[in-house]
Order: C-alpha cells, then structure tokens, then sequence
C-alpha cells in the first residue's frame, strides 16, 4: 500500500492548471522511504507537452506519482535557493560578489541535503508509477519527460548524467517516428503549395 489515505485524494481546482490538495497523502517507498505531501499543497499534475496529450494527458493513473514527483521537486527548488542565497552572501563577503567554486562547495555543506536528490526524486517518480500501475512504457516515458525537465533546472540537474544511457536511447526511439512523420508532413505541405 505505497499511496496512504489515497480515497482521501481531493484537490481544489485553484486556476486552470494548479490544483490544491484537500487532505494529506503520504507515498512509502520501498526502501522505508517516505514523501509526505501536506494539505494544501499545490500542483499542476503532469506537466506535459502538448504534442504528446494525445499519449499521456495531464491527468491519468501516474496523478498521485506527478503529485508526489512535484512535491519532491518544490523540496528540491527550496534547498536550491537556500544554497543560492547561502552562496551569494559568502562571496559578497569574500569576493565582492566574483564567482568562487570553493564558497559554492561550502554553501552546498551548510544546507543540508534532500532525502530524494535529483536522480532520486525522478526514480521514486517511476517507482511511484509502478505503484498505481502506470503501465510500463507509459512509467518510461514519464520518467524520460521528468528527466528532461530536470536537465533545464540546475535545482535538478546534478547527476544528470548518470542517467544519460538510459535517457538518450529511450528519447530516440521516441522522436524517430515523431521525425519521420514531420517529415512526411513538410514534404506533403511543399508538394502541395511549392508546386
Ligand atoms: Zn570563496
């Protein structure tokens, strides 16, 4: 039972993509890990490109997992800041605000660190999707889409890496056909109106 008091899962609809939680969830992972999301909580569900709604919309059974995925994202975002903010006091002190790789080390020790890091936060992601029986290639794709976006956000993007030989293939086998059929599609639109 990794979603606790999920029949309790109520949102408030605050504009037409972000939705407040009712009621508290918690997800237990498999390894005595937990996420707790709190009452009121706010979420957009799925943020998911338009050209793939069609496959994967907004909402589905991967809801609770986004929801989860989200929280642990805004844990994330936060800590980022405090590190931020940490980092730019010390070298405004030190350097008169110049860049230094040792004060970012330093403010990265004087936060500390996330349960879920970034590689992590998307793993329990897939993990979660499992649990609400996402089917698989569905569960996949989500946690390619999230790694992704953790790519464009360096709150989420240290040891992105780590999972680029799993992230690159999964992403080419998607974008082939996608490719192809915009290919077939231009030409199509020249034919017609290039003459
Ligand atoms: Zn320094």
């Amino acid at each position: 039972m990794p979603f606790h008091d999920k029949d309790d899962f109520t949102v408030t609809r605050l504009d037409p993509v972000n939705w407040m939680l009712e009621h508290p969830i918690r997800w237990e992972g498999h390894d005595g890990d937990h996420v707790d999301i709190e009452a009121g909580f706010v979420t957009d569900f799925a943020t998911v490109p338009w050209a793939v709604q069609w496959l994967i919309p907004r909402t589905g059974t991967w809801t609770l997992p986004a929801t989860g995925h989200d929280k642990l994202c805004t844990l994330l975002n936060r800590r980022y800041g405090l590190v931020t903010l940490a980092y730019r006091n010390a070298t405004k002190i030190a350097h008169d605000g110049g860049p230094c790789s040792s004060c970012w080390a330093q403010a990265q020790l004087s936060v500390p660190p996330c349960t879920f890091g970034p590689v992590d936060t998307d793993g329990a992601f897939r993990a979660m999707c499992e649990d609400e029986c996402v089917d698989p290639i569905r569960r996949w794709l989500l946690w390619v889409g999230v790694r992704w976006g953790a790519l464009k956000n360096p709150a989420r993007r240290v040891g992105w890496w780590r999972t680029a030989h799993l992230v690159l293939p999964i992403s080419a086998v998607v974008a082939a056909p996608i490719v192809g059929l915009l290919y077939v599609l231009v030409r199509g639109i020249v034919a017609v109106f290039g003459g």
